[in-house]
């Protein structure tokens, strides 16, 4: 039997924890059956950043691609969970230690983050765990189509935005807003659709892992 799917999307709601300049999400009930109408219908409105999202190309890098653009192939398929917790900055050396000895497509760093969605933490952090500036080009000559962590950035606070650019100039996918807490390490099969949201710098996307041998 197949093994089973573990879901590493974070919930989106009004609770949502968002980066300090972005909006909390809304759903708004606009027709209520409590109310009398004969259906249950509601709108939404949230940044495209929030929670477990990837960012487009066109968020670091004006006029390119708009999440529409990002190819599926990228995002489904074979990915490697690698422990960096023990590393607030997540630099060459840190992957090097942790990197596989076996061919990576896709790496999502389990960084000391996924503890605070496994907190069920409310507030913004500005001392997450995250991608030193200058592990762009190494994990590109690694031949990496996507990278993903579990915060809301791949990219530490203070930074310039240069780990960002380098990898969406590569057309690496950025996938941000990751919940790794009940992933051990190892090699799973990743399934990542985000919304297909015509020239948006992100969109949020439902994220799942299944456990390969
Ligand atoms: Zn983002």
């Amino acid at each position: 039997m197949a093994s089973e799917l573990i879901d590493i999307s974070l919930p989106v709601s009004s609770a949502s924890v968002v980066w300090p300049s972005a909006p909390k999400p809304q759903v708004t009930r606009r027709l209520s059956m409590d109310r009398g109408d004969a259906v249950n219908d509601s709108d939404l409105f949230m940044n495209v950043h929030t929670g477990t999202h990837i960012d487009a190309p066109v968020h670091h890098l004006n006029r390119k691609g708009g999440a529409d653009s990002v190819p599926l192939e990228a995002m489904i398929g074979e990915a490697w969970v690698i422990d960096v917790s023990k590393f607030k900055s997540v630099d060459v050396e840190a992957l090097e230690r942790a990197w596989p000895a076996r061919p990576v497509s896709r790496v999502l760093l389990k960084t000391r983050n996924s503890e605070l969605w496994d907190r069920g933490h409310a507030e913004f952090v500005t001392d997450y765990a995250a991608l030193t500036e200058n592990t762009g080009e190494w994990l590109i000559a690694r031949g990496i189509r996507l990278v993903g962590i579990d915060y809301l950035s791949i990219q530490r606070f203070s930074d310039p935005p240069t780990i960002h650019r380098v990898l969406l100039a590569a057309g690496v996918v950025v996938l941000e807003g990751l919940n790794l807490s009940d992933v051990a390490p190892g090699r799973y099969e990743l399934f990542c659709l985000p919304l297909k949201l015509v020239d948006a710098d992100g969109a949020p996307a439902r994220a799942a892992l299944r456990r390969l041998s």
